[in-house]
This record gives structure tokens, sequence and C-alpha cells, in this order.
């Protein structure tokens, strides 16, 4: 992985690069001594010869070679915010950091420097006003880190970029993951020098290896590696060992440690609800969701049925874990006669947010229903249960404590649940 700075001319990218570099024993690329050595210009002389645009083309040649290699630190030009596929490529297998200071200072450390053309302004400061202005919600949006450098030396900031915790969540696909925004916003709440940056890959072994030689902390894993990675690690704890998946790693000292925090989250939610002991327990699916749900339910002194649309598979899961009962969804009856009611399979999902796994005569007021679909937040069971005077757990709960279980294994600190909370709720369209 390589370490890519950004930043207003003067924020310091050269600077901190090389002194990062060496301290991180990495080679230093600076892509606008690239873009030189290639057009056989200064830059003043490719923009007063032939525009901007062609030198942001030769910016996008570079991007695409620099963002080829690896383990290295890339110091880019100013501009490099401007063009978003330029920004893609370099965070497909780069931490981006934003070196930030105030007008004056990216002023005086410019200095006088006349041989560069000015961008926007009749003035050096005029310049750097509007250009600072337009290109603020670009760096923004790109960066993984921020550092303000103001009244720092260089040494200082390359010290906290390399003391810089990294955890990371491998999948494919995994844009749309809540993931980054509920961590980062817990290392922010709490002061952590920590970061979360997404890994997208279909290789695996690849993401693995890319965790021991860059030193991350941790990583979330999700669909489709949950099984695939068990290979790679060093040591499975015995939950996830049981479930036969991991969704989270730690990196300790080198050796990494698969965990699953699914079921603690499920089980987390449902016993802000309500009691568990001795509690007759239907739960829909057979999937994965399924399997962590049911070991973790397992632990409890529960009384488990597991239905599923696929009886054969309930049967399977239910043999594994050792549950009481287990049927296709012909036994849906059986929801009548109990307590508690899960649903983890993808039944009331977006789009089709008018379906329901569970016909609401079965519903009652004695159950609690625990959707774990969280998208809609509200799906058609639980407003059916609620209806039926049934108490409800949101799916998203889920999410939350398991989130908060990697939390604490990645930093060692217990979750900021409100800060993770009120995250997700907002990225889920508030309510
Ligand atoms: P999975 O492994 O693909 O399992 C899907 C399950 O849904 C299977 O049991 C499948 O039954 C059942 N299913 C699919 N379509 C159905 C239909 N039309 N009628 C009846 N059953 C149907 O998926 P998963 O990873 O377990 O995830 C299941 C759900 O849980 C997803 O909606 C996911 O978003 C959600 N989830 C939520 C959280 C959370 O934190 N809240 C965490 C993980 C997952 P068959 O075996 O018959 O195919």
């Amino acid at each position: 992985m390589n370490i890519v700075l950004i930043g207003m001319r003067g924020s310091g990218k050269t600077a901190v690069g090389k002194i990062l570099a060496q301290r991180l024993g990495r080679e230093l690329i600076e892509m606008d001594e690239l873009i030189v050595q290639k057009a056989g210009k200064s830059i003043p002389e490719i923009v007063a010869q032939h525009g901007w645009e062609k030198f942001r083309d030769l910016e996008a040649e570079i991007t695409a070679g620099v963002t080829k290699r690896d383990n290295t630190v890339i110091a880019t030009g100013g501009g490099v915010v401007v063009s978003s596929p330029n920004i893609t490529k370099l965070k497909q297998n780069g931490l981006v950091v934003w070196l930030t200071a105030s007008v004056d200072t990216l002023l005086n450390r410019i200095g006088d420097d006349e041989s560069r053309p000015l961008l926007k302004g009749k003035t050096r400061r005029e310049d750097i006003e509007i250009t600072l202005a337009e290109r603020q919600p670009l760096y923004q949006k790109a960066a993984d880190i921020t550092i303000d450098t103001e009244g720092k030396t260089p040494e200082a900031v390359a010290e906290t970029i390399a003391k810089t915790e990294i955890c990371c969540i491998i999948g494919d696909p995994v844009e749309h993951s809540l993931s980054p925004s509920i961590h980062n916003a817990a290392y922010k709440a709490l002061g952590l020098n920590y970061t979360y940056i997404t890994l997208h890959t279909s290789d695996i072994e690849q993401a693995i290896a890319n965790i021991r030689t860059n030193g991350l902390r941790g990583a979330s894993v999700t669909t489709p590696h949950k099984v695939s990675v068990l290979k790679y690690l060093d040591q499975i704890d015995p939950t996830a060992q049981k479930i036969g998946a991991v969704n989270t790693i730690v990196n300790d000292n080198g050796v990494l440690t698969g965990y699953n925090t699914d079921g603690i989250g499920a089980l987390k939610a449902l016993e802000e609800a309500t009691d568990l002991d001795g509690k007759k327990v239907v739960l829909i699916g057979a999937g994965g969701a399924a399997l962590a749900i049911a070991a973790a339910l397992k632990k409890k002194k529960v009384n488990l049925v597991i239905l599923n649309r696929t009886g054969a598979k309930a049967k399977e899961l239910a043999t594994k874990v050792g549950a009481e009962n287990a049927a296709s969804l012909d036994k849906i009856s059986l929801v009548a006669e109990a307590d508690i009611l899960i649903n983890a399979t993808t039944v009331g999902m977006t789009p089709k947010t008018a379906e329901t796994p569970v016909p609401q005569e079965f519903l009652h007021p004695r159950l609690t229903v625990f959707d774990i679909v969280y998208n809609p937040k509200e799906t058609r069971l639980l407003q059916e249960a609620r209806e039926s005077g049934g108490n409800i757990v949101y799916g998203y709960k889920m999410l939350l404590h398991q989130a908060a279980a990697q939390f604490q294994l990645f930093t060692g600190h217990p979750a900021p649940l409100k800060v993770i909370e009120s995250t997700l709720i907002k990225a889920l369209g508030g309510g």
C-alpha cells in the first residue's frame, strides 16, 4: 500500500514525503517531477505552451503508472484531486493523507516563486484563496486522514502519519459499506490516531499479504471473503472456528487472528430488548448470518427452532449448532407459539420492501421480533409486529453492536455506542 500525500502547494507534501519515506524505508515518488521528466519541460513551460489541459493529461498518465507501484510514498501535485479518476486510482492501493495549512502559511512557504503560473487569481494570495476554496471539498472527499500542518515541523507531521493505526474493510463489492463512516466517527470521537479505509478486492490472499507488509492493525471482512479468508490467518478464535466464517481480523505484531462479531452483535441487540433465558426462539434463515446468530443463541438457555425456505439447510444448521428443531417454511405457524422471532433471510430487503417472511396472523403481543434486515430500517415484518402489539428490534442494532465489538478488538477501547448509532442512522437515511 502506498501513502499518498495530497494538499495545496506549500502544504508540505515534498518535505513531509522525504522524511516519511526515509523513516519507513520507502521510495519517495514526486509526481510533478515525473511530469517534468516526461514532458522534457518545466511546469510553467508546459502550461505556457500547451495549457493546463495538457498538464492534466500528463498527470493522468503519470498517475496510472505510479498506482501500479506498492510500498512507496507519493507526493502528488496540488491539483491531482481535480480529476476523480486519478483519485480513484490512487486510493485503490493507497492511504490518502491530506495536509492542510492556512492561506497565510501556504503563501509564506511558497515565497515569491514567480516561475509558477497563477491558476485563478490576479495575485498569488487571491490565486491560493480561490483555488483552495474550489479544491477543499475535493481534498476532503479524497482524504483518509487529514493533518493540519499549521505550526508543526515536517518531522512531526511525518511522525503522526507513520504512527497512524490503519484498519480497513476487505470485500467485493465494498463501496456501499457503512463501516468506514462508523469506525472513523468513533475514532474521531475518542481522539484516536486511527483511520479506517476501504480495500476493494477480489483477491483475498493479496489483501492479507497487504495487511502483513503494511502492518495494518485490523480488518473487517465481508462478502465474498468471510469463509475463504480462514486459511490465510494464523489463529482463529473458537467462535469464528465454530461458525466457519471470519468477519474481523486483528493484527497483533504480525500475528493475524480471525474473529466473528456478527453473533455477538445480534445477541447484544436482542438482549437490549428482552431476556433470553428459557425463551422459545424461531429463527428464519440458514445462510451465513443465521449460522452466526444460531451459534451465539445456543450459548444461552433458549429453545431454538430453525425454519428455512430450503428445509434441508435448516436441518443441517440445526445439527451443527444443536438446535431443538428444524423445518421448512411450511411450519411458519410455529411463530404463534414463540417468544422471539428472528428474520435472518433477505426477505423484505430493499427493493422488495413489500415482502415479509411471516404472515401477520402468526404475530402476537408477547412476541419480540428482530429483523436483521436493516435496509429499510422499518421492514414490513417490523411494521406488522408493531401493529400486532409486539416488541421490535431493528436490524441496524446488530450492525451497531458487531461494529462496536470490532472497534474494541481493533483499539482496546470500549466503543462510543451513541456516536456509532447516530452515524448509522444518518447513513441509513435518518429517522
Ligand atoms: P445468505 O447467506 O445469502 O442467506 C440468505 C438466506 O435468505 C437463506 O436462508 C435463504 O434461504 C433465504 N432466502 C433468500 N430468499 C428467500 C425467499 N425469497 N424466501 C425465503 N427465504 C429466502 O445471506 P446472509 O449473509 O445470511 O444475510 C441474510 C440477510 O441478513 C441479508 O438481508 C443481510 O443484509 C442481513 N444481514 C444483516 C446484518 C446486520 O448486521 N443487521 C448482518 C449480516 C447480514 P435458502 O437457503 O432457501 O436459499
